[in-house]
């Protein structure tokens, strides 16, 4: 079985093919241009992980939102967890670039950060 990925690593976008036996295992990976893009495709079939970033309700703020981003990638399948926990947050200014605006998101152990200083 073939399996067609594109490489999100680098703005490149290799298209990177993966060979699979029938029971799911690896027998080969083709199309990346460097190693990074075949440790992607491996955790992309076994564990793909993903990076948000969002903007969050801000209180004296000079704009109504500030730009948030996660410390780390999370498990795909906890976007949308992830998402719903972020819409309820509301910061309050003043705000460093940096800044824990909510701490272990959803149990993750990755924190939500601010992008800027506000
Ligand atoms: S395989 Fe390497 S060069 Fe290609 S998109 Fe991925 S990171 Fe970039």
């Amino acid at each position: 079985m073939e399996k067609k990925l594109t490489c999100i690593v680098c703005p490149m976008g290799c298209e990177i093919t993966v060979d699979l036996d029938d029971k799911g295992n690896i027998l080969s990976i083709s199309g990346n241009t460097c190693n990074r893009g075949e440790e992607y495709a491996k955790n992309e079939l076994t564990h793909p992980m993903r990076q948000l970033t969002s903007t969050v309700g801000i209180d004296g703020g000079i704009y109504n939102r500030l730009p948030v981003i996660l410390s780390d990638n999370i498990p795909r399948e906890k976007m949308f967890d992830v998402m719903e926990a972020i819409g309820k947050v509301r910061a309050k200014a003043p705000v460093k670039r940096g800044d824990v605006i909510l701490s272990d998101v959803c149990g993750l152990g990755v924190d939500l950060l601010a992008s800027r200083s506000m």
